[in-house]
């Protein structure tokens, strides 16, 4: 997939991403679920480039990762991944939806019980999903 644009609720902050992985994981852990409500849909981008950049507050989650929002309307925007530079894009901010496939659900062992997601794919617990993506 190429190319693919976004914005934020009230359109301050719009985004274009050069190339962005059609499939996409869930987050479930807690950081995750207290920042955007739910499970934090995301899909990895290159290429990113922001417009409006004066209303977008990027707040550092951790020592690794910030995590980027509209100052106006609060939506959340990204995931972004300090040791590779890489942009963790929300699925619900792009303008197109629907080539996007939950493809796997990662720290599934943080997921409340009173939801779930359909399909058959991976679904890795904390233990797996800092194996699989812990930086260095
Ligand atoms: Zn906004
Ligand atoms: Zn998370």
């Amino acid at each position: 997939m190429t190319a693919k644009t976004g914005h934020c609720l009230c359109g301050a902050v719009g985004f274009t991403a050069e190339v962005v992985e059609s499939s996409h994981h869930a987050c479930h852990c807690g950081m995750c679920r207290r920042w955007t409500g739910g499970p934090f849909l995301t899909t990895t981008a290159r290429g990113v480039v922001f417009d409006g950049t004066e209303n977008l507050v990027r707040y550092a989650s951790s020592t690794w990762a910030e995590r980027g929002f509209c100052r106006i309307c609060g939506s959340t925007l990204f995931y972004f991944l300090l040791p590779t530079g890489t942009h963790m894009l929300s699925v619900g901010a792009f303008d197109d939806p629907t080539p996007f496939r939950l493809t796997e659900e990662i720290f599934i062992d943080h997921k409340p019980d009173g939801y779930a997601f359909a399909g058959d794919h991976p679904r890795l617990t904390e233990a797996q999903t800092l194996a699989k993506y812990a930086p260095g």
